[in-house]
């Protein structure tokens, strides 16, 4: 890793943490494809062979029995939570410290968000929390993957086979990473993908994906994502569905970008890798880096937890680093979350997580003399 790091401050902000340029490799393929499905006979702009075509690759690429492409991450999980069945009287296991819709899915499906504790260093959803949790009113459990660490799996599952309630996988920041061998996705009941632009496979606009292994939640899901279609007889509607349809000019360029996929992630994880090498030794200045590694990694975003986090983040400005804190407050304590807010049990993990989290550039083309920069940057601030 190196380079010139003079020619690099031009700016206010040398290394912004949302690169502008994300797609510009894939501009004229972008405009091409917009033109051949604008002018394309079949003028479907849903739900059509390109999305046919791309869930396909996803069967195949994760191995899931059945992909069902939808409108956002969110509505994946919206998806999920209507095909399970799950609504008033029931309640969902899911982390205090995540993405809102972990417990807007539940909510809007009129059951009750149930929030457990993250763990203090991985900030994932803590598997003995959600056991302690569990009621003859639970369904089932969410954990999330959050940031480069996908959830314990293992042990979640374990935990939900022993209960006999359902999980499932927000794996919307971590499509591409892989646990003990199996793709995040596949390892829950259900498994969700978001396609949003900042996500592993982001994209230029919205998308979601729901994967599942079940033939009966495949078919509920597909049903509910065009207002509970079965997708031959047209205005018969099976059931009460929703509009959570996936769009072909999505498709084509997500069927596009997927031969860079696994290098893009590569090199999220090398990253990564020099990341830990420079920060894991600031441990004793109150610096916490993600566990290093590769099982169960997804390097979507590398987020430290840090002691002293406004003065660290202000002096990165300095330097012209672009950082993010994500998720300011714990769920619960959201106003909208308010009435599902625990009483009398405290969520210290996920209070830690939002106190201290911040996320600094992993985007896959930094220069390698731009990543040194960012982990030069934070050292010096210690020194
Ligand atoms: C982004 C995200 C979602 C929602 O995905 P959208 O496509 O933005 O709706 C859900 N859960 C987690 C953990 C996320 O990071």
């Amino acid at each position: 890793m190196r380079g010139h790091i003079g020619l690099l401050r031009q700016g206010a902000k040398v290394i912004p943490f949302f690169p502008p340029d994300l797609f510009e490799a894939d501009r004229q393929a972008l405009l091409d494809l917009l033109y051949d499905v604008g002018t394309d006979e079949e003028q479907r702009f849903i739900l059509g062979r390109r999305t046919a075509e791309f869930e396909d690759l996803l069967c195949r690429t994760t191995g899931a029995a059945h992909v069902i492409a939808c409108s956002s991450g969110t509505g994946g999980l919206n998806l999920a939570v209507q095909a399970l069945g799950i609504g008033p009287g029931d309640e969902v296991i899911v982390p205090a410290f995540c993405c809102q819709p972990v417990a807007s899915s539940v909510a809007n499906a009129g059951a009750t968000p149930v929030f457990a504790d993250v763990d203090p260093h991985t900030m994932v959803i803590d598997p003995d929390n959600v056991a302690e949790l569990i009621t003859d009113r639970t369904r089932a459990v969410m954990p999330a993957h959050i940031f480069s660490i996908m959830a314990d799996m293992p042990r979640i599952n374990k935990v939900a086979r022993a209960h006999g309630i359902k999980v499932i996988e927000d794996a919307a920041v971590a499509q591409g990473a892989v646990l003990d061998g199996v793709p995040s996705g596949r390892w829950g009941d259900i498994g969700v993908f978001s396609l949003f632009q900042v996500k592993s496979f982001g994209t230029v606009g919205e998308g979601g994906v729901v994967l599942t292994d079940d033939a009966t939640t495949a078919q509920a899901v597909r049903m509910l994502r065009n207002h509970g279609q079965d997708g031959v007889h047209r205005f018969l509607h099976h059931m009460v569905g929703q509009n959570n349809r996936f769009d072909e000019i999505i498709a084509a360029f997500q069927l596009h970008r997927h031969d860079g996929f696994a290098g893009r992630l590569e090199r999220r994880a090398r990253i990564a890798d020099y990341y830990s090498e420079r920060l894991v030794p600031l441990a004793d200045r109150g610096v916490l880096a993600p566990p290093a590694g590769r099982n169960g990694r997804c390097y979507y975003v590398y987020a430290l937890l840090v002691e002293q986090r406004e003065e660290l983040r202000a002096w990165l400005a300095e330097k012209g680093v672009g950082t993010h804190v994500y998720y300011p407050r714990p769920l619960p304590a959201q106003p909208a979350f308010s009435a599902f807010a625990p009483t009398g049990r405290d969520l210290p993990g996920a209070r830690h997580a939002s106190d201290h989290n911040l996320a600094i550039p992993i985007w896959p083309h930094l220069t390698d003399a731009q990543v040194e920069y960012v982990a030069d940057s934070i050292c010096e601030f210690f020194t």
